[in-house]
């Protein structure tokens, strides 16, 4: 079974997307994972992404989709995935449908995570984290120390300039105009795609995704 995680920052699809997969006993992948990954064992495709990171440039989109590619190929994707933050723009859904197509498979399910913008900025505008060891925390306050901190016994925990209102609504504006032309190419494509209400508890959004997977 292949899944397509689509949703915006903050909607917790990436802890969602790790429990499907171990509830569907099948990998969850993500673009900085399969990349770090093919640059660590040093294959063709790994080489040549290394090469515009060390240029401090961006990998393009073909260079993502090679690489997607040889690790859908890989046995250990045999059985499915899970493909969190893979497609965020039209070329990278079209890319992937072409991927795909090429190895005689298609993606299964899309699962949307919906959420209202002013849950997700009061949620992340919530967050801090620790100076020292990057540690997120929720209800706890800038200046306020991370007693447990592995890296640093004085860790301080601060908010990231990511997580500042603004910021985030910036990022959820950015997230509305690349992936809504997602959203509707998968329809016109006619895909199983499935609407989470990605509200309330995580066990609770577990059980949605998991009825709209078909996972007991
Ligand atoms: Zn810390």
């Amino acid at each position: 079974m292949i899944v397509v995680l689509l949703g915006p920052p903050g909607c917790g699809k990436g802890t969602q997307g790790e429990r499907l997969a171990a509830a569907l006993k099948v990998p969850k992948i993500s673009t900085g994972d399969v990349i770090r990954a093919a640059m660590k064992n040093g294959t063709p495709l790994g080489l040549q992404a290394k090469a515009f990171y060390d240029r401090g440039d961006l990998v393009p989109d073909t260079l993502i989709m090679d690489i997607i590619r040889e690790t859908l190929a890989a046995p250990e994707q045999a059985r499915g995935v899970v493909l969190d933050g893979v497609v965020r723009t039209t070329p990278q859904a079209e890319g992937l449908n072409g991927v795909l197509t090429e190895l005689g498979r298609k993606v299964d399910l899309v699962l949307l995570f919906e959420i209202a913008d002013e849950e997700l900025v009061g949620r992340l505008s919530a967050r801090v984290v620790c100076e020292a060891c990057q540690s997120p925390f929720m209800g706890r306050q800038p200046g306020e120390r991370h007693a447990d901190c592995l890296k640093d016994p004085k860790g301080t925990l601060v908010r990231r300039k990511d997580d500042e209102p603004e910021a985030i609504r910036n990022r959820l504006t950015v997230y509305g105009v690349q992936t809504a032309p997602v959203i509707g190419w998968y329809r016109e494509h006619g895909a199983n795609m499935k609407s989470i209400a990605a509200l309330g508890t995580v066990d609770g959004v577990t059980a949605l995704v998991n009825a709209a997977a078909g996972v007991a």
